[in-house]
């Protein structure tokens, strides 16, 4: 199986990026960000409280969450229930980036990461799929894009979405889960040692021309090795 690890911060178009690689090359794309924010909701719902790891981590065992392909949409079940749309809020990204923080939530999806993987051509998008979930992925990209930037594209998609917020709320906020997910002790979200730089700045078709001319080139190497 061919493996694409695609990690970065939050609002760096990652997600756009690996939808469009991924059909480009008929991989299934998994979005990693999507389970933890499903989590996220599930502790919101139960009305347990970010800091109560031991609460947290008690409900982890009642929580199913798997992924699903509708006309080529991923879709994110908490048990039965689709929950895509109750996922992409300021709110639930907070909740989604404190429980990531802990080491059992992280083992809790672990091995439905690890598995897409072993099935399926994938490129993943999250945070440390080239240096946890996937250290011998093929290709490892880590997609950046400046601050304001990212602030100002995260601020459209919660507009567009009837969130009330403003740009700024949004840059301070994605700050804040920025400096959490890197400095955390377990998984932070930096490159990993063998991942290839993309800025995503500019404009896309380039950027996805780079990204594939990369993954040309990396793939066609690993099946080198592979024979030698
Ligand atoms: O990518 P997205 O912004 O949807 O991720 C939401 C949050 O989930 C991130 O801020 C991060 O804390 C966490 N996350 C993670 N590891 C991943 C993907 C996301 O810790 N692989």
């Amino acid at each position: 199986m061919i493996n694409i690890a695609l990690d970065g911060p939050s609002g760096a178009g990652k997600s756009t990026l690996a939808k469009a690689i991924a059909a480009k090359l008929g991989y299934i794309y998994t979005d990693t960000g999507a389970m933890y924010r499903t989590i996220g909701l599930a502790v919101k719902r139960a009305g347990i409280a970010t800091d109560s790891k031991a609460e947290i981590i008690a409900l982890l065992p009642s929580l199913k969450i798997s992924l699903g392909f509708v006309n080529g949409e991923q879709k994110i079940y908490l048990g039965e229930e689709d929950v895509g749309g109750f996922i992409r809020t300021n709110e639930i990204s907070a909740y989604a980036s404190k429980v990531s923080a802990i080491p059992e939530v992280r083992a809790h999806l672990l091995s439905l990461q690890r598995n897409i993987a072993a099935e399926h051509n994938v490129i993943m998008d999250g945070r440390d799929i080239g240096t946890v979930i996937l250290p011998n992925a093929q290709v490892k990209f880590f997609v950046t894009v400046s601050d304001r930037e990212r602030a100002r594209r995260r601020y459209k998609e919660l507009i567009a979405k009837g969130e009330v917020t403003t740009e700024q709320e949004v840059y301070e906020a994605m700050k804040a889960r920025d400096l959490q997910d890197s400095t955390r002790e377990i998984a932070p979200a930096i490159p990993a040692e063998d991942a290839v730089f993309l800025d995503n700045s500019g404009d896309f078709d380039t950027v996805i021309e780079t990204a594939l001319r990369i993954i040309r080139e990396k793939t066609n190497q690993s099946e080198r090795d592979c024979l030698s």
